[in-house]
């Protein structure tokens, strides 16, 4: 188990987009959340510093909470890969998944405890009884009844779900039950993930936001999203590749390196050209060759490029199927006619540094005409948040979290079936050729996220659940 440190936020910055109401409400329920608080920490541990959105919402939500003043940590569990195949499975079949189709039974709640002791030891010497604890996700499900026995004060967050459950997730959630019954409340990201037999009471709904000032989301200008993207080696014929800096967690200041990005198609995507984006984890729930189809069968114009974009592979980590799932989107591209390959591109970033991997990953969503996200379950769908902020026409599933964010031709468009690869060639086609629909989508889908999904909004969320918890 290893401690990420998080600088605190300059939350003036954050309360400066705020119009002055919203900024005195934010001021007064932070005043609450230290004084009920008091010297607790505010402990979270999931499995993963980086890579995916559970990572990502923690880097945010920290930092705000520790620069309002309430001391919040974070912990990444150990695991191993036996443990991560389990969690894998946990996590596919609560999407409604088969996954691995492996078991789900006694074994695997005891490979499961095995790997966690060691971190539930450490965390037996920083955990104080009246602390809280944030447990993230079903890798941490275990946690939940050791934890509560030293006194502190437990919450199991969810950060994925099925809209309409299956048998599936009813297996996964048998298998959760017992490990997770007893904690003093739950979070989910939808009321419909919330499984039939939790006490009602313990529940609360409460959606992720996303840092505004970050490397991810930080204002950058079309000519320094091209010269970011140019010098990492993405967009060839460049007008001015260069360096340039941005700013990292810890607070201080990186610099863009060449060659982060690597095509795993070797082709060359002209600076001129317009840019369709998917940027997700190498996940078969997020669809990456559906899009790939989807596009190649689209016939859109030859300047339209096509970029499925993820982290590279490496590695034990906690998504073992990653590695799979490139292969599965190299070979279909493998397949693709010559003309469609050289308009399709397999991106892997460069994960070395996280804060260099967001600057790119701004860079690539400032600079695509259309973001997709065509995932067939989406818990919440920060890729979704981070373009809308960016004013991005997003083409994606109504699915999910997804639902929550874009309503279909006020924001952004939706597919109804994120199976109809037909619709999001025609979705495409749309917001390609008619500019004055994907700017006006773009920039009601900034709005949206200003509204809704900045970090006071995620903390005032918190901070009513720490009311109720610790009353
Ligand atoms: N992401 C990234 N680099 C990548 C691919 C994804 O930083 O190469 C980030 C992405 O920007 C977003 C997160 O990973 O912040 C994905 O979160 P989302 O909620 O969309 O999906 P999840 O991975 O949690 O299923």
């Amino acid at each position: 188990m290893h401690e990420i440190q998080i600088a605190p936020a300059d939350v003036d910055r954050l309360t400066g987009l705020l119009s002055r109401e919203r900024k005195d409400q934010f001021d007064a329920v932070a005043a609450g959340a230290r004084e009920l608080l008091g010297g607790r920490v505010v402990w979270n541990v999931n499995a993963t510093a980086h890579g995916g959105g559970v990572a990502e919402m923690l880097q945010t939500l920290l930092a705000n909470a520790r620069g309002v003043g309430i001391d919040t940590r974070w912990l990444v569990l150990s695991g191993s890969p036996e443990f991560f195949a389990i969690t894998k499975r946990l996590h596919n079949v609560l999407h409604g998944e088969p996954g691995d189709g492996g078991e789900l039974g006694a074994a695997e709640h005891a490979v499961v405890a095995e790997a966690l002791r060691p971190d539930l030891a450490d965390m037996a010497t920083l955990v104080k009884p009246d602390d809280v604890v944030l447990l993230h996700d079903p890798q941490t499900a275990a946690m939940v009844t050791p934890l509560r026995e030293t006194g502190a004060k437990v919450v199991w967050r969810c950060h994925i779900g099925r809209d309409t459950p299956n048998a599936l997730t009813d297996l996964g959630w048998a298998f959760l039950r017992p490990l997770i019954e007893a904690a003093d409340a739950f979070v989910f990201s939808r009321r419909n993930y919330v499984p039939r037999w939790m006490a009602s009471e313990k529940v609360h709904i409460i959606t992720p936001s996303i840092d505004p000032f970050s490397a991810k989301n930080a204002p950058l200008s079309d000519a320094d999203a091209e010269a970011t993207l140019g010098y990492a080696g993405l967009l060839g014929g460049a007008r001015d590749p260069r360096a340039l800096t941005f700013t990292k967690r810890n607070g201080t200041v990186g610099t863009t390196r060449p060659h982060r990005g690597l095509d795993l198609t070797g082709g060359t995507i002209p600076c001129e050209a317009r840019l369709v984006v998917q940027i997700s984890r190498w996940d078969r729930l997020k669809d990456m060759t559906g899009v790939m189809q989807g596009f190649a069968d689209a016939g859109l114009p030859g300047d339209v490029h096509l970029l499925l974009v993820g982290p590279e592979v490496s590695g034990v980590s906690d998504d073992p199927e990653g590695a799979g799932v490139l292969a599965e989107c190299r070979s279909r591209w493998d397949g693709l006619a010559r003309e469609e390959q050289s308009r399709v591109h397999l991106v892997c970033l460069s994960m070395d540094d996280v804060d260099e991997n967001a600057h790119l990953v701004n860079a690539l969503q400032r600079r695509a005409s259309v973001v997709v996200q065509k995932s067939l379950v989406e818990g919440f769908g920060l890729t979704v948040t981070e373009a809308m902020w960016k004013a991005r026409p997003v083409v994606a599933s109504a699915i999910g979290g997804i639902q929550d964010q874009i309503v279909d031709g006020e924001n952004g468009l939706l597919l109804e079936d994120p199976h109809d690869l037909d619709a999001l060639g025609r979705a495409l086609a749309r917001l390609l050729e008619q500019p004055d629909l994907a700017a006006g989508l773009g920039n009601a889908a900034r709005a949206t996220v200003h509204e809704r999904f900045l970090g006071d909004r995620h903390l005032e969320a918190y901070a009513d659940l720490f009311g109720t918890l610790l009353v």
